[in-house]
């Protein structure tokens, strides 16, 4: 096992790596930014050491700082949380140099699915269900025009390199093409350095369900069932739920052992998401996350399964603690994003935490970095907690998240917590009828239900 874990981030994701690691005994390494001199992580790691100012390229993605830091302290392994450089294969491979363990997959393999269009490739000739599109990159308008008539309009056009929904445009007749090609192009370009796009098949109400997969690296893997996380607004999730009000076991099983196949036959090794939209009953995929993802804990809450210690067990050669036969999905579980924004406008609201209260009692689980008197800094993204309920079905789980919703006091900043207020009394969501539209629509106040 590894001894000593650098936890490359900050927030509640840096304090959730860093619980887990002490439930295993293993000593843990904060860095921080000179902005995050009082953050909790660093009052609870076992050490610290200041990486650099307030600006994420300067600190949090500091490479040499990093290594600095793990030489400094004798980390042996590193966790880079999600976001930062988690999904860096050169940080994967310069940990790798120096011998410290980087708790995730391959450099090989966040290579490979980094870039979108080698993983839609990729995820095809494993066998996994892809939205009908171009076979690779388009330079030529005019085979552009070709593929997309091919496909039907309205089709996307997406950046190869993108994240984060940039570099995204629609088409819905041959005429909007060649604009939505060229803006595509310039906004990747511009973001990321890489203007390659790719077409396909715009699919209109669709819901995002994505399926946990782990692998041990050594051709077995499993998987943990699925999340929805249709509930966006800009293509950031608002609201995670597992298991998907849309699924029947059946299908669940079915794409979870298609998943499953697949990360084995890739040797996979870590924890990984694959992103779906689904529609008509049929699964598309959109992207694999060779991470772990925010919304991890609604799976936690049904499977019972601590994704972090099994990252660490993968990562120091134990293999994985349960075989596929040995997972029981238990009841249901929702996450919602506490982001210190302006609930309406999303405007970032940073600024002091006058009052912090946080709900308890059975099923609820509150990950967050923050506390009273906090001041949270304005250099870095809003996430300030998220708010993890399970009940035994998916009604006491609503019922449960409206009492807890009732008990969080979170003052001195604006959050969204008043949206999640309306939504546990919305008619569409307590449903569960909702696809990735859904949440504009509603803040645009047409809403649906
Ligand atoms: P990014 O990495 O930029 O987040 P994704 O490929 O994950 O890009 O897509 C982000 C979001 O864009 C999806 O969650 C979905 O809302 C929308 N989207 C992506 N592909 C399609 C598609 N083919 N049809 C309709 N919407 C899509």
């Amino acid at each position: 096992m590894v001894k000593k874990v650098l936890i490359a981030n900050r927030g509640e994701i840096a304090l959730r790596v860093l619980r887990a690691c002490k439930e295993l005994g293993i000593s843990t390494v904060a860095v921080h930014s000179t902005a995050d001199n009082a953050a909790m992580h660093v009052r609870l790691a076992d050490e610290s050491v200041c990486i650099g100012p307030p600006p994420s390229r300067d600190s949090y993605l500091n490479i040499p700082s990093i290594l600095a830091a793990c030489e400094i302290s004798g980390a042996d392994a590193v966790h880079p949380g999600y976001g930062f450089l988690s999904e860096n294969a050169r940080f994967a491979d310069i940990l790798a140099a120096h011998g410290v363990t980087f708790i995730g997959p391959t450099a090989e393999h966040i290579r490979v699915m980094g870039d979108k269009i080698e993983a839609k490739r990729t995820a095809k000739r494993l066998g996994i269900p892809v939205v009908p599109g171009s076979p690779g990159a388009v330079t030529d308008d005019d085979e552009a025009a070709r593929i997309a008539d091919d496909i039907g309009f309205p089709v996307l056009v997406k950046a190869s390199a993108g994240g984060g929904g940039r570099g995204m445009k629609v088409a819905r007749s041959r005429a909007e093409l060649p604009v939505a090609l060229q803006t595509a192009r310039a906004e990747a370009g511009a973001a990321f350095g890489d203007d390659a796009v790719y077409i396909e098949k715009y699919l209109g109400k669709p819901r995002h369900i994505e399926i946990q997969v782990f692998g041990d690296g050594a051709g077995n893997a499993i998987h943990l069932g699925e999340r929805d996380c249709s509930l966006q607004r800009r293509h950031q999730k608002v609201w995670e739920e597992a298991n998907s009000p849309a699924l029947t076991p059946q299908q669940r099983a079915e794409i979870g052992e298609i998943c499953a196949n697949a990360v084995a036959e890739l040797g996979y090794r870590g924890a990984g998401t694959i992103e779906f939209l689904y529609e008509d009953g049929q699964f598309y995929f959109i992207e694999m996350n060779t991470r772990l993802q925010v919304e991890h804990p609604v799976t936690e809450a049904i499977t019972g399964l601590d994704l972090v210690h099994e990252q660490i067990r993968v990562a120091s050669g134990q293999g994985l603690s349960a075989k596929q036969s040995e997972i029981v999905f238990s009841g249901h579980a929702i996450e919602c994003r506490i982001n210190a924004e302006d609930p309406k406008t999303f405007a970032p609201s940073p600024g002091t935490i006058s009052h912090y209260h946080t709900p308890g009692g059975l099923g609820v689980r509150v990950d967050s970095g923050v506390y009273q008197g906090y001041k949270i800094p304005p250099f870095y993204d809003s996430l300030i907690g998220k708010l993890i309920v399970h009940g035994r079905n998916r009604t006491e789980c609503m019922m449960r998240l409206r009492r807890a919703l009732d008990e969080i006091v979170v003052d001195g900043v604006k959050t969204t917590l008043p949206l999640f207020r309306d939504l546990v009394d919305n008619a569409d969501v307590g449903a569960g009828n909702y696809d990735i539209h859904w949440l504009e629509h509603y803040l645009a106040g047409d809403a649906q239900g």
